[in-house]
């Protein structure tokens, strides 16, 4: 009935995360808070896992994308986990180092890395750079050079496939800011390019198709297209990469009425069709990496509110302002992203009240969500929106000089804070 098993309703009719009252949480740690439970984050992190072994054997590794929630503890569960993590910026990598993550396991993103990042990409071992456009290139290979060091690199590829949710178009997708073109024969030329340069190993190639994908299709068709990419890359330089990075986009629950694939089907489904056309193309199979960053950590976290006020406009709408808004949660001023909301302390009672629910910051469009169906309300209330655990925290800003709120990890029956949150102190910091 819930997006996420980790939820609950106990003898109270309160919510829990994790066999963590909600109420509680509130008491102790204040709204607004972020709550993740350990056990979801790390059965998503061994789903990936299994499938993988269990599908490809030892050839592929789950990379879990960072950018969807990011801090050092996260970090620690990944590596606990075995899986290796992406990163998208200096920011991130530091964050990964700074838990321990073993460099080797880190691959780095990004279609206008610094020669700042690059460098310390490079310094500190990166597993893989993922190269964006011919002048990384050549700005990596200086700095290789300079440094007497040799990258490790992927190229990243544009598949002509873009999947978001339940759409998929096979069009030339030309227009992207990230990668090469492999219709304008861009692509080739940069593998040429990459397998000429001389501090630079070429190891495979990447994409990554879109976000919130709910079918297995066009992770299929855009394998297919990779494949037959590298068997050009073959026939016309004699060179045959070896690894295959099919990037992230599963989709997750953010309605209790959504339905997303299992992992283990995608997982199944794309393996065996990555060996299947790499045999007919007359290639080995490929080492593959898969990045998931929302599957693993969005339906594992809520994000709890006071409700301040409720302010009845008769025949218009029902506003319920919440203690947070845009600055924690960016997603429905950018996407108008949808999610289910709920009152945290009648978890029991019926969803009879269409509201809007509206955050406290100085802008019209900061809300939550839309003629969105929750329990009787009133001030004092706590709210709770649900599978807030991927891109929230991460696209968190002090907007409105608010500070982000903390975030508190559950683990059966236990919590603890993994990320304080901003004090006043926090705010002027950087301020001269
Ligand atoms: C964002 C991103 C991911 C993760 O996407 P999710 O939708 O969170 O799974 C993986 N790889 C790359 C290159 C990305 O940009």
């Amino acid at each position: 009935m819930f997006v996420s098993d980790c939820l609950n309703i106990n003898a109270n009719g309160h919510l829990t995360i994790g066999n963590v009252d909600t109420m509680e949480l509130a008491k102790q740690y204040g709204t607004p808070v972020y709550v993740i439970d350990e056990q979801a984050v790390r059965n998503n992190c061994k789903a990936f896992v299994s499938s993988m072994k269990e599908n490809y054997g030892e050839n592929g590794l789950v990379l879990y994308a960072s950018k969807a929630f990011c801090c050092k503890e996260m970090c620690r569960i990944c590596n606990e986990e075995g899986m290796g993590l992406d990163v998208v910026s200096g920011g991130e990598l530091y964050t990964a180092i700074s838990a321990g993550f073993p460099t080797e396991k880190i691959c780095f993103h990004g279609n206008n890395k610094t020669v700042q990042e690059l460098t310390m990409a490079v310094e500190n071992g990166v597993g893989r750079i993922v190269v964006d456009n011919i002048e990384e290139l050549g700005r990596l290979d200086s700095i290789c050079k300079e440094k007497n060091l040799k990258a490790n690199i992927l190229l990243r590829i544009k598949p002509g496939v873009e999947a978001h949710t339940h759409e998929f178009i096979r069009t030339g997708q030309i227009d992207s800011k990230f990668g090469f073109a492999i219709e304008t024969g861009e692509a080739l030329d940069a593998v040429k390019k990459a397998i000429a340069t001389e501090n630079i190993n070429i190891t495979g190639l990447h994409c990554h198709i879109g976000s919130q994908i709910f079918d297995i299709d066009p992770f299929v068709f855009a394998a297919k297209v990779m494949l037959d990419f590298m068997a050009l890359v073959k026939k016309e330089t004699g060179t045959e990469l070896k690894e295959l990075n099919l990037g992230g986009g599963f989709g997750i629950k953010y309605l209790s009425t959504e339905n997303p694939p299992a992992f283990f089907d995608y997982m199944n489904t794309v393996a065996g069709k990555v060996k299947e056309y790499a045999k007919e193309l007359g290639l080995n199979s490929p080492f593959i990496f898969i990045e998931p960053g929302r599957s693993i950590v969005g339906a594992a976290g809520i994000t709890l509110y006071t409700v301040g006020s409720v302010k009845e406009i008769p025949n218009i709408r029902t506003y319920v302002a919440i203690d947070g808004g845009m600055f924690d949660n960016p997603r429905y001023i950018l996407y108008q992203s949808k999610y289910e909301i709920m009152c945290a302390n009648k978890a029991n009672e019926p969803k009879d009240m269409c509201v809007t629910v509206a955050g406290k910051c100085c802008e019209s469009g900061d809300l939550i969500g839309e003629h969105t169906m929750i329990q009787q309300v009133e001030p004092g209330d706590i709210l709770a929106v649900l599978s807030t655990g991927a891109y929230n925290f991460s696209m968190a800003s002090n907007y409105n000089r608010n500070g982000r709120p903390p975030v508190v990890m559950v683990n059966n029956g236990e919590s603890r804070i993994i990320v304080k949150g901003d004090s006043y102190e926090d705010l002027v910091r950087n301020d001269i």
